[in-house]
């Protein structure tokens, strides 16, 4: 942790992306922090002298790499230790492995995992993350007190499903229980240390959830003015199914917009397979696009058309989907995506190829613009929070600094090798608010 002591300034080559094409990168740089927020930028010279006779306490070194804390959308925390279990597809992946799972995420487990599950998304550089819990509201309790002790910034569901639901109560009590435990936790967490902590009603997806618990979530998110997740369109056998259950809607999509479940503050996980309407129909409600094409190659659930999301205007962040994905690296995450799209370009030369930039802009200010915090954080400006990831690039160079090869390395080298190369190893401290909330241990420290 930091000294008590308000003025911290952190050295490093600043690496930040303001828009999809562009990264701006300014070696040997410093940011300076004053309560928690940015309130410096620029050269570490140019910051020395201008701040010259204050007291500030320099941490870092010009070898160091920063970047904006990276941002994951969608994440389950209780599936995290059934990571990488094979099954053929979305729905059958559900019963064998994750269902079990999730039925035994109970407080006492809860309190355990929640707190180890923290610190490794602060080990990997992940500063804020929208996660589901369970359907047990006291184990979601105990994952808001893992939250606020861990200083991350974490927006967190309890589960809703009343259909095929892994409880034991008939449909219509387990929703009414559903929505109480969910308002009740979202009254006592929903903004949180200033906002750090938010709630997220999460009705699963369509097919666990009745028509009358969607529609009662959508109202209770609207009522509180908090997020809403749940997954659209991830697998085909899942849209399949959805059709046979809700055969008087027009699409899954219109599913949802007739539950009331679309808005700005809306985030729906994967949207794979989706039309052009579907597409309009969300793009006119503001709702939010979770991607997450770790998951999607892992779960053989599709490939992501991400030309024609961004056409139809949505906003797109990246989510890990922890278990479906096979781990909390957003580095990885960003490979995947833009593996996704060289995998259609190479059967569609007019499918546009994605780049370590942009990838590396959606995790960070496009999820933070996904999100409705682009004002707040995702890049380096006065005035922001300060979510800051230092990084070490000797551990994930060729020879590390046995022959110092990065030296002259631009920001879109960096970037690029931290796509193809970059996890914990290369973390050497991470900040929200400017409070360190992760410091490797030793040697790795720069
Ligand atoms: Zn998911």
């Amino acid at each position: 942790m930091l000294p008590d002591q308000r003025l911290v300034g952190i050295r490093g080559f600043l690496i930040d992306a303001p828009s999809r094409d562009r990264l701006r990168g300014i070696r040997d740089g410093a940011l300076l922090i004053e309560e928690g927020c940015i309130t410096a930028y620029g050269s570490y010279e140019s910051i020395r002298v201008a701040q010259a006779g204050r007291d500030i306490r320099w941490l870092h070194s010009p070898e160091a790499v920063l970047i904006p804390g990276l941002i994951d959308v969608h994440a389950h925390l209780p599936q995290y230790p059934a990571v990488a279990r094979h099954s053929e597809a979305l729905l059958p992946w559900l019963q064998q492995h994750i269902f079990p799972l999730e039925k035994q995420f109970k407080a006492a487990t809860s309190r355990v995992q929640s707190r180890a599950f923290f610190e490794d998304l602060a080990r990997h550089g992940t500063t804020c993350a929208m996660l589901y819990a369970a359907v047990f509201a006291d184990s979601a309790d105990a994952a808001f007190s893992a939250a606020e002790e861990s200083g991350l910034r974490l927006i967190i569901g309890k589960v809703m499903m009343d259909v095929g639901s892994y409880g034991s109560l008939p449909a219509e009590k387990t929703s009414d229980r559903s929505c109480a435990e969910s308002e009740s936790l979202c009254r006592k967490w929903n903004g949180r240390d200033g906002g750090r902590l938010e709630y997220a009603f999460s009705p699963r997806f369509a097919v666990s959830c009745s028509g009358e618990l969607m529609r009662r979530a959508g109202e209770l998110a609207q009522k509180h003015g908090a997020y809403l997740q749940t997954h659209l369109s991830e697998n085909t056998d899942e849209v399949a199914l959805v059709k046979t259950l809700f055969p008087d809607r027009a699409s899954y999509t219109d599913i949802y917009a007739h539950y009331g479940l679309l808005g700005p503050r809306t985030v729906l996980g994967h949207c794979l397979h989706l039309s052009d309407a579907e597409m309009a129909q969300m793009a006119e409600a503001r709702a939010v696009v979770a991607h997450c094409p770790t998951s999607n190659f892992f779960l053989t659930s599709g490939l992501m058309p991400m030309d024609r999301l961004c056409r139809a205007g949505l906003r797109i962040g990246l989510g890990s989907d922890v278990a479906g994905g096979p781990e909390l690296n957003m580095w990885q995450v960003m490979r995947s995506a833009i593996e996704t799209q060289k995998a259609r370009h190479y059967h569609d030369a007019s499918v546009p190829v994605v780049g370590a930039v942009e990838a590396f802009h959606l995790a960070t200010l496009g999820g933070a613009d996904a999100l409705g915090k682009s004002r707040t954080i995702g890049s380096f400006e006065i005035g922001k929070e300060a979510d800051v990831v230092v990084l070490d690039l000797a551990s994930i160079t060729p020879y590390g600094r046995k022959l110092n090869p990065h030296a002259q390395l631009t920001a879109e080298d960096v970037i690029s090798l931290l796509v193809y190369r970059g996890g914990p190893a290369a973390v050497v401290e991470t900040f929200v608010r400017g409070r360190s909330v992760y410091r490797a241990p030793a040697p790795g420290l720069i």
